[in-house]
């Protein structure tokens, strides 16, 4: 069964060049996103949830406009491999799933899907027969309806310059950058080539020493499947109560607003 515009050994192709290799799951992917696509009238301007962050992204940006670039396209890791398109503006649309009862009919795509056998085991080629042949049989397409509190485009904000790393960030999110409030991915600190030794207003102090002082920025905690407002705000004073949950927050030093003698060397060696 071809795959929207493409025959199959087309798109494992395209799947090749732009994934790396032909994944299973893309080319899965692809006849899931063919599917819910049909569902939708001609014309219809649409944009992509996915519910897992494997190989359906790639169907996706493969065979529609959407992708994380442009926003059109959300991924929201629920662990399940689903895909829904709906009508950007009445966020009305259709969702793809694997249906695991479908899918006895299937053996070499339900081993593959359900892990049940080792790389070493699995017989690529027959793998690749079988998506082919079985095409959507085994999806299970429902209508959905998109919560619109849930695709809220974030407001955008004033664009400024970290006063540590000195590279742009949204001003909303507070007085220094993501990175330099402690997201940093990094080891060490990116020096940019416009990176400058902080100003003197700021200071970065083990917890134990900052008690006493002002929090430079809002510092949040993030508790999965709950709100994530700021545990501690700009401003408020550190108090000896409040090192403990510093510490489970992951944070071992800490921005404060800085004193008359600041050690800037603290902050080079983050
Ligand atoms: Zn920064």
């Amino acid at each position: 069964m071809n795959i929207g515009k493409y025959t199959f050994n087309e798109f494992k192709e395209l799947a090749q060049c732009f994934h790396g290799y032909p994944a299973p799951g893309l080319l899965i992917g692809g006849y899931m996103v063919e599917a819910v696509k049909r569902k939708l009238p001609e014309g219809t301007l649409f944009e992509a949830l996915i519910e897992t962050t494997k190989c359906l992204p790639d169907a996706v940006q493969l065979l529609t406009l959407c992708s994380t670039g442009n926003a059109w396209m959300r991924v929201t890791n629920l662990g399940r491999y689903a895909v829904s398109l709906y009508d950007k503006y009445s966020f009305d649309g259709w969702r793809a799933a694997i249906d695991l009862e479908k899918l006895e009919k299937f053996p070499e795509v339900k081993a593959w899907f359900l892990k049940q056998k080792t790389k070493q085991e699995q017989d690529t080629d027959k793998l690749f027969v079988e998506i082919e042949k079985a095409g959507d049989q085994y999806l299970t397409i429902t209508p959905v309806h998109i919560r619109p509190q849930y695709l809220k485009k974030k407001t955008s904000s004033a664009i400024v310059a970290c006063p540590i790393c000195r590279e742009a960030y949204p001003k909303n999110d507070g007085a220094i950058c993501r990175g330099c409030q402690g997201e940093n991915p990094y080891r060490s600190v990116i020096q940019s080539p416009g990176y400058r030794e902080p100003s003197p207003g700021l200071e970065y102090v083990p917890i134990e020493k900052a008690i006493g002082e002002t929090a430079l920025h809002d510092m949040t905690r993030i508790i999965p499947g709950k709100s994530k407002g700021p545990e501690f705000k700009a401003g408020q004073k550190i108090e000896a109560g409040d090192l403990c949950r510093l510490q489970q927050m992951g944070r071992s030093s800490i921005y404060v607003e800085g004193r008359t003698n600041v050690d800037t060397n603290k902050i080079k060696n983050l």
